[in-house]
């Protein structure tokens, strides 16, 4: 089956009562046992439930994976990931992740004994140099946030696999429908929900998807361990956004490469980020590991000539607030907002100025898009 098929159809069907066509939510924590011994695959909602294991085959299917653990956001997916190391074990992660995931492995993992290097994945020879016998994984975010900078996924979980690492990939900003990375060669996909595969701005929640069945058994074991699981009201709600996944990714990217075309041509922008454009750096690598180039995108504004605060204030259609993912269309300033978590070094040197502003575009209408920015810009 194709994607567009899995996400309507894969998982949905578990209603044996009444042939819903929708997943029932189960909200009983627990589950009564025929006799000892026996029961119908549930026993308590913290370890397993019927409307998050929907949502589960579904996903994996998606990302090609087997197995499919569903997280109450995708900082506990993360989180998940990370506990499959100990105190000691050696960490090569990239420089600009996420900044809630910079902020976990920084400030929480690497003062439980973590050991992190954080480098610049664009040049291999940098992650080779990191590499030392304690080292256990590679944490690959492409494209990453906010500029839009890739990484080659299939260069790096091949040196990865060459030293017995694990190689997870934050999938988040493309979803599976514009990129796979098992196929690329990762063991571990990791997504926050709460962005494209929900889509609606209406839950916040996270996957760890892998084809390994050993990775798999231990997230599962971390998940009930810990009780990271998400509700299954949450569930029903992402197993609903997913179904639209394929139109809404095209949507978003349609709008995306149009603005950043417009955006180009500007003459109160000093450059613009991102993948789909052919001056962007990466742009052959783009065509080669993505199917798509995605519904984000960042500018450098001209702050001679642009003031952001009257800039947000005169849009009518993108709305000043952090996340992205959802139908409609956002705008922030990564610096004061998503990555304000970030030491000012530690943007600095990833390339994050105040100039920089970040779009996460939505669905809307492109033409009423552009002419919004416009009409704000000029
Ligand atoms: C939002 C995000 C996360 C964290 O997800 P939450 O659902 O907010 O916990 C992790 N990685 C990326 C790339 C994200 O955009």
């Amino acid at each position: 089956m194709k994607q567009a098929t899995q996400a309507v159809h894969t998982g949905v069907y578990i209603d044996q009562s009444y042939n819903s066509v929708t997943t029932p939510i189960y909200p009983s924590s627990t589950y009564y046992f025929d006799k000892l011994g026996s029961h119908k695959g549930y026993d308590y909602s913290r370890t397993a439930n019927p409307t998050r294991s929907a949502l589960a085959k579904n996903l994996a299917a998606l990302e090609n994976g087997t197995h499919a653990q569903i997280t109450a956001t995708g900082m506990a997916a993360v989180t998940a990931c990370m506990m499959l190391f100990k105190p000691g074990d050696h960490i090569i992660v990239g420089q600009d992740v996420y900044g809630g995931t910079y902020r976990l492995i920084n400030d929480v993992f690497q003062s439980m004994g973590y050991v992190i290097s954080f480098v610049d994945m664009r040049d291999i020879n940098q992650v080779k140099d990191q590499i030392r016998p304690t080292t256990r994984a590679l944490w690959i975010e492409t494209p990453s946030n906010p500029l839009l900078n890739l990484v080659d996924i299939a260069q790096l979980t091949q040196l990865g696999k060459a030293h017995q690492l694990i190689s997870i990939v934050d999938n988040t900003f493309l979803s599976p429908y514009f990129q796979q990375p098992l196929e690329l060669g990762a063991d571990i996909v990791v997504h926050s929900t709460t962005k494209y595969i929900n889509g609606h701005s209406d839950v916040v929640g996270g996957t760890v998807i892998t084809r390994d069945a050993e990775i798999g058994k231990q997230l599962a074991f971390i998940v009930n361990a810990t009780g990271i699981a998400c509700s299954p009201f949450d569930a029903f709600l992402v197993l609903r956004g997913v179904k639209t996944l394929p139109l809404r990714m095209e949507a978003h990217q349609k709008n995306a490469m149009a603005l950043a075309e417009f955006l180009e041509g500007h003459k109160k922008v000093k450059q613009v980020y991102y993948p789909g454009l052919p001056t962007h750096p990466q742009h052959a690598l783009a065509q080669k590991q993505m199917r798509g180039f995605g519904g984000m995108l960042s500018f450098d504004a001209d702050l001679d000539h642009v003031d952001l605060d009257t800039l947000f204030a005169k849009l009518a259609l993108f709305h000043l607030a952090e996340s992205l993912g959802g139908v409609e269309s956002l705008i922030e300033q990564p610096w004061s907002m998503s990555h304000a978590s970030m030491s000012e070094e530690a943007r600095i040197k990833a390339g994050i100025t105040p100039a920089t502003v970040r779009i996460a575009v939505g669905i809307e209408d492109t033409q009423d898009l552009i002419v919004d920015l416009k009409q704000a810009l000029d």
